[in-house]
């Protein structure tokens, strides 16, 4: 399995919420349809099946009209006013230990000047990755075992962070083959049994919350980690390589099926809870591979996602694509016509500088990125909250709003924990999640300030070897972050936070 997405955050995503001003930055909220080319609301299925990247025909999911829209957007907004009111502080850098204050100062020095940045990243291959393990990887990766694993999901818990994104990190590039699908899938299937199920039911019963206040545990599988010669089996997964392609569906299946036994003997103990206790998620490639991904997730939707019953599987739609919305609304469409409901992780996209047909296919604009996938989210939610009276009834039935950006994350938060959805039983079927050491100080924000529960962080875990090239990426985003404004902010609190703590401890 590969981290390459992870080492697409811009810095403005983690330049905490200085930066954001929503009421600032939004002109105004666009209804989920592009108005230049999604006119006509008819849907020819012949054309979109299995390969949404060609259709023409095109339904909108904005079954809102604009005004409900605006009226949520303002909802949204009067919220955001009083969130608003908490200062952004350098507080979160508490909740840490010394130990991992020092690794981000230490991130912070080696990128603090461009020459030095440039060292640093020449060195890195030949530091031994004992050193790097001492210094840096504790804040970025969950550890090279099931126990470490379980002791960083402990870690996040004491910060009210009451479960994880795990992902087994192998890489399985382009060009890279070597790697075990079979020895992926046992791990995979052990991380569910031995850090997922236990660590939900630890926090279900000892963080001292409600049932449906604990957020669920999640699997991230990567679809190129299931089948040796990934991107070819995907890209000529209908011309070729179908027998392949089955033995990926059938290999993320089974992941999929520990997922779902583990769910239904968990319901017989805590029957009272309505969103799952832990969910499969399908990651989202670059664009060429995304076709084959998309079928993977149907063929999964369809044997694991019952009506009427908490989801199991949950697939990733990529906002930064142009096309986004209408794939969305065929998603919506295809769960209706087969019965089955859709559990979705919307992303703004990773691969934007690596797409090859980014003009034609990705966003003109961050602003329409961002837009599309504030829309997205806000379609999403008003969906899931919509049957308030009646639990896990929706075709689109989970969401994970995974992204660091505050203003997204604070449009979700402020819709899913609003007055009118005190007592909704659905609110605990949308989770918000980042990675582990990025935008620390915005999931401090929700949970500490605006005392929202459903936030998970994502959290890499396997040989460090494997994580040195997505450290690498770390090393180079925080130069990014260190050299806008709010990077050295960070640093000079940090070393002053740290300083504090030994001045008074030796005093
Ligand atoms: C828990 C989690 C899981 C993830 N899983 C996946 C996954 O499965 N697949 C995947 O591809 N990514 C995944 N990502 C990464 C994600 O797609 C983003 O790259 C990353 O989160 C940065 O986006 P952001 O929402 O945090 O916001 P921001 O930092 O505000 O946005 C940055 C993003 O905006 C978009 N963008 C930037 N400039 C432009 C432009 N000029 N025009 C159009 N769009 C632009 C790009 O998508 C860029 O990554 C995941 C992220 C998280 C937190």
């Amino acid at each position: 399995m590969s981290l390459r997405y992870l080492g697409r955050v811009s810095p403005q995503s983690r330049s905490i919420f200085a930066s954001c001003s929503y009421l600032k930055a939004r002109p105004r909220y666009r209804l989920f349809h592009d108005t230049s080319s999604q006119k006509s609301t008819t849907i020819n299925s012949s054309d979109h099946h299995n390969d949404h990247h060609h259709h023409h025909h095109i339904i909108s999911p904005g079954v809102q009209s604009e005004a409900a829209a605006d009226q949520s957007l303002n909802t949204a907004r009067g919220n955001l006013v009083e969130a608003d009111a908490h200062p952004h502080s350098t507080q979160y850098l508490k909740a840490f230990d010394n130990k991992e204050l020092f690794s981000f100062l230490l991130m912070g020095l080696c990128t603090s000047m461009n020459p030095v940045l440039r060292t640093c990243i020449k060195v890195f291959p030949y530091v031994p990755i004992s050193v790097i393990k001492a210094l840096v990887y504790r804040i970025y990766c969950g550890g090279d075992n099931i126990q470490d694993v379980r002791k960083t999901a402990r870690r996040l818990h004491s910060r009210g962070i009451n479960n994880v994104m795990i992902s087994l990190t192998i890489e399985a590039c382009e060009g890279n083959d070597n790697i075990d699908p079979e020895y992926i899938i046992d791990e995979t299937i052990e991380s569910i049994n031995g850090i997922l199920v236990p660590h939900t039911v630890e926090m279900i019963e000892t963080a001292g919350k409600d049932i449906n206040d604990i957020p669920s545990g999640y699997v991230a599988l990567k679809p190129t980690g299931f089948v040796k010669n990934a991107p070819h089996v995907l890209k000529n997964y209908r011309n070729g390589e179908e027998k392949a392609f089955d033995e990926l569906v059938a290999k993320a299946s089974r992941a999929c099926q520990a997922v779902y036994d583990a769910n239904i003997e968990l319901a017989k103990k805590y029957p009272q809870r309505v969103a799952p206790f832990v969910v499969a998620v399908i990651d989202a490639e670059k664009y060429d591979l995304q076709p084959a991904v998309y079928e993977l997730q149907r063929q999964l939707y369809q044997k694991f996602n019952q009506m009427h019953k908490p989801v199991n599987v949950v697939g990733t739609l990529q906002m930064y694509l142009s096309d986004s919305a209408n794939l969305l609304a065929y998603e919506e469409k295809l769960a209706n016509q087969n019965n089955y409901r859709l559990g979705l992780k919307l992303v703004r996209g990773a691969y934007i500088h690596s797409e090859k047909a980014r003009s034609t296919v990705i966003h003109k604009t961050k602003q329409d990125t961002d837009d599309n996938y504030n829309a997205g989210i806000s379609y999403c939610i008003d969906s899931i909250l919509e049957p308030s009276s009646k639990a896990n009834s929706s075709t689109i039935g989970h969401l994970v709003v995974a992204s660091h950006n505050a203003e997204s994350l604070r449009l979700a938060s402020s819709k899913v924990y609003s007055d009118a959805n005190v007592n909704n039983k659905n609110k605990n079927n949308v989770v918000l999640g980042q990675l582990l050491g990025m935008a620390d100080e915005v999931t401090y924000d929700l949970i500490q300030n605006n005392k929202i529960n459903n936030v998970i962080k994502y959290v890499p875990w396997g040989p460090p070897l494997e994580t040195k090239e997505y450290l690498l990426r770390r090393l180079e985003e925080n130069g990014d972050a260190v050299k806008s404004g709010n990077g050295w902010t960070t640093f000079k609190a940090t070393f002053n936070t740290l300083m504090g703590r030994l001045f008074k401890s030796s005093a």
